[in-house]
């Protein structure tokens, strides 16, 4: 512990990159990067090429493939990314780092959040600013600080940051799964809790879109050779909730319907959209036999079909041992600077999920702290910016000068 405290005075800097860092993080947020706006991102991952090009390592652009997605009218929809941005430096050092961030946000052009502002002296609010630009800027400082000590070379790092976290992440899981084997440990920086807490355990989650079909008919002439897909489509959704509270730590959310037009035509086409979280990787096998089941019931109907698309992108993270050794030493960095850090598990997922699965352990909340997220009162504790980068600047140092064993978070793969 004494010896960590002698890093501290490395540090130091940060203090006076805080003004550079909130024009960074305004520029930034007023710069729209909905995951479905590709050129808003484009933009983005030029400013950022710019910024973590500054430090010196090698950075790609990355095209990521288009996947299909089943668009609310339940016809498949050709679903395209903005760019991925991969930055490394020092890829055969012994010990590396991945450090993730997404550069997308919930809010699209068309949304009525679009602007940054100032609401205090500490606070700034502003799409995305916590969520997770702040965190962005979080991460590149600390790497700064990193390649100006003279331990800089001792620590390989690489980052990633993708343009469609805020989708599941369906077009970057496969470099996410990709980096993790490269690295020993992940930094994830989503935004701390809003009383500076990290997220420890998360549940998994699945999206899944159901599309109904029947048979159109005219209401009142010719009634019995319709097939109502919406009556079809409800009884479905019932029977998906239903579902709720059988089984500990399975929750099942039915969050879209659409279907029918004119009242005086049997509709012939529905689409429901639900969400399952679930703690216990064994529940999805519990959860997908039950869903065949229902699926099963309703297809027996005469005149009705029913596809089920969907399945669950993210797998629940659970605390292991070299997880559980990770969030000590960031307690013990903590400490060091005088913050006592603490985490509690949510039902929320995150890249952390993704990295946890291909076996890399990983402290996903290393970004800033803040608030109101995914809501048009999102907001940034700007002093955060530089507490965390200091967190962050002190967890490499003390893995680059060897005054932590990097070889304890070494997990084994999967
Ligand atoms: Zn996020």
């Amino acid at each position: 512990m004494a010896e960590l405290k002698t890093l501290t005075s490395h540090l130091d800097w940060l203090e006076a990159q805080y003004d550079e860092m909130v024009a960074n993080l305004a520029y930034l947020a007023n710069i729209n990067s909905g995951s479905y706006n590709i050129v808003g991102l484009e933009r983005i991952a030029a400013e950022l090429s710019h910024l973590f090009g500054g430090l010196g390592g090698q950075v790609h652009r990355v095209a990521l493939e288009p996947t299909v997605r089943i668009g609310d009218d339940g016809e498949p929809r050709v679903c395209e990314f903005g760019p991925l941005l991969n930055v490394y430096k020092h890829p055969s050092a012994p010990l590396r780092v991945l450090l993730v961030g997404h550069m997308d946000t919930v809010f699209g052009t068309e949304h009525a959040f679009q602007r940054v502002e100032r609401v205090s002296p500490t606070q700034l609010k502003g799409p995305g600013v916590a969520d997770l630009k702040g965190g962005l800027l979080v991460m590149l400082k600390a790497l700064e600080c990193l390649e100006r000590s003279p331990w800089a070379g001792r620590l390989g790092w690489e980052v990633v940051l993708n343009p469609d976290e805020e989708l599941g992440s369906p077009g970057s899981a496969a470099h996410l799964r990709a980096a993790a084997g490269r690295n020993h440990l992940g930094l994830v920086y989503e935004p701390a809790m809003a009383n500076g807490a990290l997220a420890a355990a998360r549940k998994g989650s699945g999206n899944f879109t159901a599309v109904v079909r029947g048979r159109a008919a005219h209401a009142g002439r010719e009634h019995h050779l319709g097939r109502n897909a919406l009556r079809a489509a409800a009884d479905f959704l019932i029977a998906v909730d239903e579902l709720n509270a059988r089984r500990s730590g399975v929750t099942v959310n039915p969050g879209f319907i659409r279907g029918g037009g004119p009242v005086n035509v049997v509709p012939d086409r529905a689409v429901v959209r639900f969400n399952i979280r679930l703690s216990d990787p064994v529940d999805e096998a519990w959860v997908l036999e039950r869903l065949a089941a229902i699926n099963q019931v309703i297809n027996a109907r005469d005149g009705i079909t029913l596809a089920l698309h969907g399945d669950f992108g993210r797998k629940p993270k659970v605390l292991d041992a070299a997880h559980r050794r990770l969030f000590d030493w960031v307690r013990r960095c903590g400490r060091t600077l005088g913050l006592n850090i603490t985490w509690r598990d949510t039902g929320g997922c995150c890249d952390g999920n993704n990295l946890s699965a291909a076996g890399l352990p990983n402290i996903d909340t290393m970004g800033v702290i803040g608030g109101g997220l995914h809501s048009v009162d999102e907001y940034v504790e700007l002093p955060s910016l530089i507490e965390r980068s200091r967190l962050s600047a002190l967890l490499l140092l003390g893995l680059a000068s060897g005054r932590c064993d990097g070889a304890a978070f070494k997990g084994e793969a999967p």
